[in-house]
């Protein structure tokens, strides 16, 4: 098979199923025919071949491509195209990846439905009428529908892990700091993480292993050795101390969704490994301090969306404030505006000990529970969320029910640990996904426990 072969199979299915699923932003037939080309000369000459060879890809619309359209799913980027590459998106090239198209997402990555894109809402390829999750839905789609081989996501309170088990794919939030952030349009920077989207574990770990490193363009980098994580999936479980919190597995989760996971835990056991009921005792406050401390970073980083420098620009302004307000006010759906006027609301003088600096020793906190526990334990498992897909406009009118769907997945982000979430079962012809958090840095032992369901 040629690469041009495998290219023109993922725009076939693109064509096929995509005018439904709505995965795609952008597809960028004319690119990826292009780089296949040039990939089949590299085969035909003999030289030496990329981790991720030809397979074709699709890449979330807030991280940045050069001279393809990067919107954000916002109307305020409808006309974007970015002057350079991420370094996500440089990696994946030196990887030898073919790059198909820009994936549907919650505007700005806010959100958990897709149903906040700006363009038009995802839909989950399990079921058409159900949300396909958020904010990566469009990755995770994409995935599932078979239109690409791996995407890209990027997870601030669970954005890649939350997709990932509506729609029955693997999906990846490395460490905070474990993948370069250059380029990734920021929503809230403290917490921001890309990660790869895939069908396998076998190729989260390929995918992670191509995009992981440190990067002197993003000071948030971390500095470390990047093992190799392929050679990690032995499947070998034998005496992993496997944590239960006893808060992921309460009254708010559904109880068939409950049953995968036991099952799944008891597979583990059958294997070799050990289980304990633990406690996470700041999990209630987590939901809170995240939309404060994300809304508070958001408002922040979206400030630089004025109408001069980036995007649209709103027609007719009477002055320069009135450009800012007319851009501001068409540009941004909803959501966005109403994480702008939180986040402005709580870093305000006066509110900043009440709340941002408040959320921000809750954050501390949180942290410490996952330390305290991962001195006795491999790692954390638990379902990824509490429910299966829900159908799509049934939550549009109700953001605080909308944010309770990131309630497991919100405490690894502030607690900036690694989490995976694989598929482990079915409810209602509808995907569960398993929940496997990580000690920082150690998505070797994430992605080998993972493996052992394969
Ligand atoms: N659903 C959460 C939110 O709306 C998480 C989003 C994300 O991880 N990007 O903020």
């Amino acid at each position: 098979l040629s690469v041009t072969e495998l290219v023109k199979d993922s725009l076939q299915t693109v064509g096929e199923r995509d005018g439904q699923v709505k995965a795609f932003l952008t597809v960028d037939e004319e690119g990826a025919l292009a780089s296949a080309a040039k990939l089949d000369e590299k085969k035909a000459a003999g030289e030496a071949r990329g981790l991720l060879f030809g397979l074709p890809a699709g890449i979330k619309d807030n991280i940045v491509t050069e001279g393809l359209r990067t919107t954000c799913a916002s109307q305020f980027l409808r006309n974007f195209d970015p002057v350079y590459d991420a370094t996500v998106v440089r990696k994946l090239r030196a990887a030898d990846s073919v790059t198909i198209g820009k994936l549907n997402m919650d505007e700005f990555a806010m959100g958990g439905s897709n149903e906040n894109s700006s363009f038009a809402p995802v839909r989950n390829p399990w079921n058409l009428d159900r949300v396909p999750g958020g904010s990566s839905g469009g990755s995770a789609a994409a995935v599932a529908a078979g239109e690409v081989y791996f995407s890209l996501g990027s997870d601030t309170g669970g954005s890649i892990r939350q997709p990932a088990s509506y729609c029955g794919v693997v999906g990846l939030k490395p460490t905070y700091g474990l993948v370069s952030r250059f380029g990734l349009v920021a929503f809230a920077s403290s917490l921001d993480q890309i990660g790869p989207v895939t069908r396998t574990v076998e190729d989260s770990a390929y995918v992670l292993q191509a995009i992981a490193g440190h990067d002197d363009r993003d000071s948030t980098s971390a500095n470390v050795e990047v093992p190799d994580y392929v050679s990690a999936l032995t499947g070998d479980v034998k005496g992993l101390r496997i944590a239960v919190p006893t808060e992921y597995m309460g009254e708010g989760v559904d109880p068939k969704v409950k049953e995968s996971v036991m099952a799944a835990i008891r597979k583990l056991e059958s294997l070799g490994a050990t289980w304990e009921e633990v406690s996470l005792p700041h999990t209630e406050y987590a939901l809170a301090a995240y939309y404060l401390l994300s809304s508070s970073e958001a408002s922040s980083n979206l400030a630089r969306f004025d109408g001069v420098r980036y995007g649209v620009r709103a027609e007719n302004p009477d002055n320069l404030l009135d450009l800012y307000l007319k851009s501001r006010s068409e540009g941004f759906g909803d959501e966005v505006k109403r994480r702008i006027m939180l986040g402005t609301y709580a870093l305000s003088s006066g509110y900043y000990d009440a709340y941002y600096l408040k959320a921000q020793k809750v954050r501390t906190l949180i942290k410490q529970d996952f330390d305290r526990v991962f001195e006795k334990f491999d790692v954390i498992v638990g379902p990824t969320a509490p429910t299966t897909a829900f159908a799509i406009g049934s939550q549009t009118d109700d953001p605080l029910t909308m944010y309770l769907n990131d309630i497991l997945t919100i405490p690894v982000s502030l607690a900036g640990v690694p989490a995976i979430s694989i598929p482990c079962g079915f409810e209602d012809d509808l995907p569960v996904g398993l929940q496997i958090i990580g000690k920082p840095f150690d998505e070797q032992t994430v992605l080998r426990v993972s493996h052992a369901f394969e």
